[in-house]
């Protein structure tokens, strides 16, 4: 299995990361090999009847990576990429979230192998209706709880929430996050991660000393993560000069309207055919001059190739994993680049599934002012504590981010023991 997981190049990235880590942490090998592997890797085959009538088995996974500080945490992925490879390596960067959040869980991914534009509602609700059928002996509200994640938002969550609830025989609203809000989803849970994003990148703008108003920003995706940092930098007197999303991207020098782009978005399902800014090829969207770059699509799209060409200020991951090893290499030696690592970018979504989960358990509800608040709180003090950790030990942000998150779970697990 490790040799099957390591041939991944995704998995590969995130043991690669997690090595030097645990170089720099001088971990001993026993706690070293227990804090790397996923505790539980969990296959189902996903039958369903298309609309045609025809039968089609999917695949889908589970990694719950594992369950020392808590109950398993992470989304569920609708992608045609989705193996059990990326869906480990997700659950390990999960984990590093969620720990380096002081969150009480450990981390978890699950996939289906599918291609959600191409499926309709009623399959799509088949689908998600029967991985979770097929994931109740392994899930619950302590045990791992999921969210949405690329191609599955909060109606997936509702479905999810219906069959678990219908089998119990009662709701249980805390056994995914991410839910529409009145079936007890969290206020600001949606453009948490997004939300997250736009504050971080704020915050990177004042270290740097680049007022919000003379800043420029590219965001490549305009999915939940990607628009809701768009729309969250613009507020902020960010000009947003290029967006890219499956279909292409978009760049205007005078800046585009985030709310316009949303309508469009909303009528015509991508931003393809955006008349008020001017098509550019997406691959070179990403090396434009700009304070502020947010990758907030997918994995491994700032590599060794193209991290010398970056002409951003500021890095801000809103994706899981989008630089590789070989790119970090670059931006440290250039040394120009502020990392905001993925773990603490995006964390703004997890939190605010945490913070879904606790009402949820507490039958309450919180404002959206109140979420916002305390997650900004959090996010903040992760920020300072990655940045000081960073200047301490001379370590870039990625390292500083993911050395305090390994190290909380190395020592519970060190401090918990090995048992039997
Ligand atoms: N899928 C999101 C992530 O990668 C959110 C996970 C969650 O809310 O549990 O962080």
């Amino acid at each position: 299995m490790r040799e099957e997981l390591l041939r991944n190049p995704v998995f590969s990235m995130a043991a690669t990361q997690f090595d030097l880590v645990a170089d720099f942490l001088g971990l001993n090998d026993e706690i070293r090999e227990r804090t790397k592997w996923p505790k539980r890797l969990i296959t189902v085959t996903v039958p369903i009847r298309h609309d045609d009538g025809a039968v089609k088995v999917y695949f889908g996974h589970r990694v719950q990576h594992h369950l020392t500080r808590g109950p398993v945490k992470g989304g569920l992925r609708y992608h045609p990429n989705v193996d059990l490879g990326e869906v480990a390596a997700l659950a390990m960067w999960m984990n590093w979230k969620c720990a380096l959040m002081d969150l009480p869980f450990g981390g978890g991914k699950g996939g289906i192998t599918c291609d959600p534009r191409k499926m309709s509602i009623g399959e799509l609700e088949r689908l998600t209706r029967r991985y979770t059928m097929e994931m109740i002996p392994f899930i619950g509200e302590d045990i791992d709880i999921m969210a949405p994640d690329m191609g599955t938002n909060e109606q997936t969550m509702a479905w999810m929430t219906d069959t678990y609830s219908t089998h119990a025989g009662r709701l249980i609203p805390g056994i995914v996050t991410g839910k529409p809000i009145g079936l007890q989803g969290s206020a600001g849970r949606t453009q948490a991660t997004g939300h997250g994003v736009a504050f971080l990148a704020c915050r990177a703008l004042n270290k740097l000393g680049i007022k919000l108003t003379d800043a420029t920003a590219i965001v490549q995706g305009f999915g939940n993560v990607g628009s809701h940092a768009a729309y969250g930098l613009s507020n902020s007197g960010v000009k947003i000069t290029g967006i890219s999303d499956v279909t292409g991207a978009i760049w205007n020098a005078n800046g585009i309207d985030t709310r316009k782009l949303r309508d469009h978005v909303a009528a015509r399902g991508s931003i393809a055919g955006f008349t008020e800014a001017d098509p550019i090829d997406p691959a070179l969207l990403l090396t434009q001059p700009c304070d502020i770059l947010v990758p907030a699509a997918t994995d491994m799209v700032i590599t060794g190739d193209n991290a010398p060409q970056l002409k951003c200020r500021i890095l801000a991951e809103g994706a899981n994993g989008p630089t590789t090893p070989e790119a970090d290499k670059v931006i440290d030696a250039r040394g120009d680049i502020f990392v905001i690592p993925d773990i603490l970018c995006n964390a703004g979504g997890v939190t605010v599934s945490y913070f879904e989960w606790v009402q949820n358990l507490q039958r309450f509800q919180w404002s959206e002012r109140e979420v916002l608040t305390k997650l900004e709180t959090m996010l903040e003090s992760a920020f300072s504590r990655v940045l000081v950790f960073a200047e301490r030990n001379k370590l870039s942000h990625r390292m500083a981010a993911q050395s305090l998150a390994v190290k909380t779970v190395a020592d519970v697990k060190a401090q918990r023991g090995l048992f039997p």
